[in-house]
């Protein structure tokens, strides 16, 4: 069974627990790495400048503590690979177990992801390509 490194643990551990619960469950089944967790004003600052962000602080969900943004890229054995397909295909995967455990009310919050930021099923009509980005959205009552 795959586990995060202590590195990933600890940027994971800056985020939600919402977010935590998904990922400590995604990595049973498929090996990945957390790049990302929260960004302070430094971090958000560098992410907007080279172009891995869109936002400026503090209006990205990687700016609040806890953070309510992840980045994770599935991690094979030559690392991480970046590509469309691979980087597609594991989100799909968090989006089945993210599915699951919003339905079990285990996590309360419901996931956008930057493959596909309106979530219709559809990555080809994604414009900002962000392929590793996973946040929370509303809050269901339970
Ligand atoms: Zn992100």
């Amino acid at each position: 069974m795959p586990k995060f490194s202590n590195t990933s643990k600890e940027k994971l551990s800056t985020c939600h627990s919402d977010l935590q619960k998904l990922f400590n469950e995604v990595i049973k089944y498929y090996d990945c790495t957390i790049v990302c967790g929260h960004r302070n004003k430094e971090d958000q600052d560098n992410a907007y400048a080279s172009g891995h962000s869109e936002k400026r602080w503090p209006d990205s969900r990687h700016n609040s503590n806890p953070s309510m943004a992840v980045d994770v890229a599935p991690y094979e054995l030559n690392g991480i690979d970046w590509g469309k397909t691979q980087t597609s295909y594991f989100a799909g995967f968090v989006k089945g177990v993210h599915a699951v455990l919003y339905e079990n009310n285990v996590i309360t919050h419901r996931l956008r992801m930057g493959v596909d930021w309106d979530s219709d099923n559809d990555i080809d009509d994604t414009k900002f390509w962000d392929a590793c980005h996973f946040e929370l959205i509303s809050n269901k009552i339970i």
